[in-house]
């Protein structure tokens, strides 16, 4: 047996997002999983339409102290999860406070079991006033967004160190809402592809300044967001950092010289593009890794050993998240991992990995990388977007008809690993 020790300090625990797990939002994702359009595309594709509306999700909003108490007991140290902008403000300018009580209460929760909080700002779903104005196309939508950063950091500053503002904003969301027409608002154009990803970014850098701003004593709070055009980074303030994630596929290019040349191309707008826009504004990269991506003709033969996510067709390869560290290390900012998992009901391939990707994790740190934690993708099953809840992702099952939390044995060969800092292979 050998054995891989991980750095003092180093974070152990899992992910999760609002809308996946909390149940009963009303937000632009809501209103488009029960809209005609979508019920009759689901309809025509054989599907019942029931597993591919959110409603009650995993019902997190009400049944988090089980969670985190399960969490804890998995020997984790830090939760990464959403606030749901929606919640928080319901109508444009009007902040609901009975919601913010909810999150500074769920946060008290973590600390109390010893689990430091990671917060997300947005991951994926918009209000619905957002999205009626025009969603990450409208001219105002940064500074739209960043007064929404500035009330939660005023709010939260006391309770909250780690910050993310956007989730796959560039990596996934624009091409599967504005590219791909998959996702909500479903549009197809290029042109409007590049104009939310310039808005999110952005939104990044003035959201930022204004957590910073918020959080260091030393500046008046008297600024207001509408005012400034894209700053400077703000000082970092004290035990505050503010980070992005992103989603990144290891890029497997062929090996020609015009194979690699599309395949640098591609691999910057695919994984790269957003850090690069808002870099000096970063206190940390989120790197959010799950898999392959062969988009070159000739790439076949370049891994030996392909393995395969079945409930997501996606073709994985543990290696591949020590290339994107490897890559991100000459970006000079220390890295979470925020997201990284594997859809599997059966529960037989999870263990291995997780332990295969905490190797080539390790491999990356042995050679000066700087990772700061782990986060499993995710601590439950939950809802899989469009893909609806057949995805099993979780550390522990959901049985939907009864929302009983079961932990799975993947789970306490993870929780060993946590406890020990140790991974033994
Ligand atoms: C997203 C999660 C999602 C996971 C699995 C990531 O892209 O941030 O919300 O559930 O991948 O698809």
């Amino acid at each position: 047996m050998s054995s891989h020790k991980f750095p003092d300090n180093f974070k152990w625990g899992s992910a999760t997002s609002s809308h996946q797990v909390e149940g009963d939002n009303r937000n632009d994702w809501s209103e488009w999983e029960k809209s005609p359009s979508r019920i009759s595309q689901l309809k025509k594709e054989g599907k019942d339409p029931a597993d591919f509306i959110s409603g009650a999700a995993c019902d997190s909003y009400n049944r988090w102290g089980e969670d985190f108490d399960l969490a804890k007991e998995l020997g984790h140290n830090i939760h990464r999860f959403s606030i749901e902008w929606s919640r928080i403000e319901p109508r444009q300018g009007e902040y609901n406070l009975q919601e913010l009580e909810h999150y500074k209460t769920l946060i008290d929760g973590l600390r109390e079991r010893g689990i430091e909080p990671m917060v997300t700002l947005w991951h994926f779903t918009n209000p619905i006033w957002f999205a009626e104005q025009g969603g990450w196309l409208n001219p105002e939508s940064p500074r739209i967004f960043a007064k929404f950063a500035r009330f939660l950091a005023e709010n939260l500053k006391e309770k909250v160190g780690l910050w993310i503002t956007f989730n796959e904003g560039a990596s996934v969301y624009v091409t599967a809402s504005y590219l791909r027409g998959e996702w909500p608002p479903q549009h197809r154009s290029i042109f409007e592809f590049h104009r939310a990803r310039k808005n999110m970014a952005k939104a990044h850098l003035l959201a930022y300044n204004e957590i910073h701003h918020a959080c260091s004593p030393k500046i008046s709070s008297e600024r207001s967001v509408s005012q400034r055009r894209v700053p400077d980074p703000a000082p970092m303030s004290h035990n505050v950092w503010v980070g992005l994630t992103e989603n990144n596929a290891h890029i497997v290019f062929g090996k020609y010289f015009w194979q690699r040349w599309i395949g640098k191309i591609y691999d910057y707008h695919r994984n790269l593009w957003f850090w690069s826009a808002v870099l000096p504004h970063c206190d940390f990269l989120g790197l959010n890794y799950y898999n392959i991506d062969r988009r070159l003709p000739g790439a076949k033969e370049a891994w030996p050993n392909p393995g395969w996510m079945p409930e997501m067709s996606w073709e994985t390869d543990p290696k591949g998240i020590y290339h994107r560290l490897v890559a991100l290390k000459k970006l000079g900012k220390p890295i979470y991992i925020t997201e990284n998992g594997i859809a599997d009901k059966t529960d037989n391939l999870r263990e291995k990995y997780i332990k295969d990707h905490l190797y080539w994790i390790w491999k990356a740190i042995q050679e000066g990388t700087d990772v700061k934690g782990y986060m499993y993708w995710s601590l439950l099953d939950n809802f899989e977007w469009a893909r609806g809840f057949a995805p099993r992702f979780g550390l522990i099952e959901i049985d939907y008809a009864t929302y009983a939390r079961k932990v799975r044995p993947s789970a306490l060969e993870y929780a060993k690993i946590c406890k020990s800092n140790t991974l033994n292979l």
